[in-house]
């Protein structure tokens, strides 16, 4: 079975789109290094970008956090942000994970586990590498990292890459695994039907925009962060 519906590519700008103030952000990064990958955010304008939510007082929660808020239909909060990388890149140990832990932020990781301690190539042909199990053990036991499935291969969407990944990292990581994000932002309502019978609570899409009350917990928007977020933007975003 394959999926029809394609979504927006995961990379897609959004230099053009201003989101507006109310709602929830949650940020979608990938590498964050320098290299000259299209979706990677410099280390110093990670590290900018952090001390800005902690200078500004946001409110950095964990996705299970946002997710338990919407499930409960209550009021979300506001200058609140939730950060997610997608992949898996060993970036996100060398890079992030000292920033992470030098404001306290927690993040979830949407990992893909059949490329771990493996290079991941790119529309641009500059292979980068995934995360090792080790790396993953470490973040996972600091408790600011939440490792989540992104299938074993980033190719195509169906049952078995959905819960194969998930029962990976769940059997590695002693943990249970609740949240998904698509690949490519492929999904259908197929694919939300596995992940609902599978355990799953909420999905990440790619689609833009904030996180409201009553929005569909399989459907959630996102704000890329990459190379061609520039300062103004990323506050622009929050
Ligand atoms: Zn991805």
């Amino acid at each position: 079975m394959f999926l029809k519906r394609i979504i927006k590519d995961e990379f897609a700008l959004i230099s053009l789109f201003f989101p507006s103030k109310k709602g929830i952000s949650v940020l979608m990064y990938h590498s964050v290094a320098h290299n000259n990958v299209f979706f990677t955010v410099k280390p110093e304008m990670f590290e900018k970008q952090m001390r800005y939510l902690k200078n500004r007082d946001y409110n950095v929660i964990k996705l299970s956090d946002l997710v338990n808020l919407l499930e409960s239909n209550e009021e979300l909060p506001k200058k609140t942000v939730v950060l997610t990388f997608d992949d898996g890149f060993e970036d996100n140990y060398t890079n992030v994970f000292p920033i992470l832990k030098k404001y306290n932020f927690p993040a979830t990781i949407f990992l893909i586990t059949g490329l771990v301690n493996r290079e991941m190539n790119n529309s641009q042909n500059i292979p980068l590498r995934i995360l090792n199990w080790e790396q993953i053990q470490e973040m996972h036991q600091s408790g600011l990292i939440d490792f989540q499935p992104h299938t074993v291969n980033h190719q195509e969407i169906n049952k078995e890459e959905i819960i194969n990944s998930k029962k990976e990292i769940e059997e590695r990581l002693n943990k249970k695994c609740e949240f998904f994000a698509y690949p490519r932002g492929v999904y259908n309502n197929e694919i939300i039907g596995i992940l609902k019978n599978n355990g799953f609570k909420a999905s990440r899409t790619v689609e833009n925009g904030k996180i409201n009350k009553g929005d569909d917990l399989f459907k959630l928007k996102r704000i890329s962060i990459n190379s061609t977020t520039s300062f103004i933007q990323f506050k622009a975003s929050l």
